[in-house]
């Protein structure tokens, strides 16, 4: 029924959308803290070398409240590694008791010191990249058993679980292990695509070296397409999302475009944008930005030094245009209103 109720909200949500053309969002992500246990060899803003202060609780509080007020519906705390901001269990709390849905993601080393705060999450992501060999090249030694036990716990919780995969030349062949890992913990599988990786000091943005070629990329999105068409419900990804990233036609360097250079590609369809429009991410340094995938990219408002509502209200005008970020194209689509995303959603049961 909450689950029905929330789907309600959210299809009211972005019906007011397009008739007002008000740009009002449905999920906001928070980087709340920069620490981290892990140095996954990937990291897309090298959190654990940054060092930023963790967003106070009293500032997350009056973010929250601010995007409440605009009609937010999703808050996901996120990292760094979210469990290792002193006040998570309160944060968690103050979203729920804001009757808002809440999610994070998590390498699943701390949750079990606060359970009774993580049974009220409505998704918790477990980041897993494959089978033990697999994972721990990237994610350090003895991080696949601790995100196993993780999914075990949530499982024997009866808490909405995912198994969150970034595909890297390491794992790109093994996304049947990664499906049945998934399968084996009763959890939603959610594929993530490697992001461009700042350098320590965030100014400069390069490609992992983890970054698979572009034929073993398109192979492995070929091969979740088929599985997804087996298993809609297993899939967070929509078929049209998969599609998207699989005929990617620039490179897979190149990580998304600006709007100028659309007209190199004159067959591509993009999926219009709705970063900064229906839904946002701040930094741990409290800035702003359209989507995570922009992070570090230009002087983003800052809401830790601003009202969260001015900041809001500037950063819908930006220039890009496409990409092929599989979590964010997932919410440009269901903005859209796209069928297959909406059918997908309502499949599924969960936004995350
Ligand atoms: S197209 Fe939109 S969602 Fe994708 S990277 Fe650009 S701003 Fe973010």
């Amino acid at each position: 029924m909450k689950n029905v109720m929330e789907k309600i909200r959210g299809g009211m949500h972005i019906i007011k959308l397009k008739l007002f053309k008000k740009y009002a969002p449905l999920e906001i992500n928070i980087h709340i803290t920069d620490k981290c246990n892990l140095k996954c060899t990937y990291c897309y803003s090298n959190f654990y070398k940054r060092k930023c202060e963790d967003i106070s609780r009293q500032d997350i509080f009056r973010i929250v409240d601010a995007f409440k007020e605009l009609g937010v519906l999703e808050v996901s705390l996120i990292g760094g590694e979210p469990f290792l901001h002193p006040h998570i269990a309160d944060i968690i709390n103050y979203v729920k008791d804001k009757k808002l849905s809440c999610s994070t993601v998590t390498n699943g080393y701390f949750l079990e010191h606060c359970i009774d705060a993580v049974k009220r999450l409505n998704m918790v992501c477990v980041s897993v990249d494959g089978p033990m060999g697999v994972n721990d090249i990237t994610r350090g030694d003895g991080s696949y058993e601790r995100a196993i036990a993780a999914l075990e716990l949530l499982k024997n919780n009866g808490v909405n679980r995912s198994v969150r995969a970034t595909i890297q030349k390491h794992n790109v062949n093994n996304i049947d292990e990664i499906f049945d890992i998934a399968v084996r913990y009763d959890a939603i599988l959610n594929f993530g695509l490697l992001f461009p990786q700042s350098s320590e000091d965030g100014k400069v943005k390069t490609v992992s070296k983890d970054t698979p070629g572009d034929a073993d990329l398109r192979k492995a999105l070929s091969k979740i397409i088929e599985l997804k068409k087996k298993h809609p419900t297993r899939f967070f990804n929509s078929i049209t999302n998969l599609k998207n990233a699989r005929d990617w036609p620039p490179p897979y360097t190149r990580f998304f475009l600006y709007e100028d250079e659309l007209k190199e590609f004159p067959d591509f369809r993009p999926i219009p944008c709705y970063g900064g429009r229906t839904f946002a991410t701040i930094d741990t340094d409290g800035r702003l930005y359209p989507c995570t995938n922009l992070i570090g990219y230009y002087d983003a408002p800052n809401v830790l030094k601003m009202d969260v509502k001015e900041a809001w209200f500037n950063i819908a005008d930006h220039k890009c245009r496409a990409c092929f970020y599989l979590s964010s194209v997932e919410k440009n689509l269901v903005s859209s209103m796209n069928f297959d995303a909406i059918r997908n959603i309502i499949k599924i049961g969960h936004v995350r």
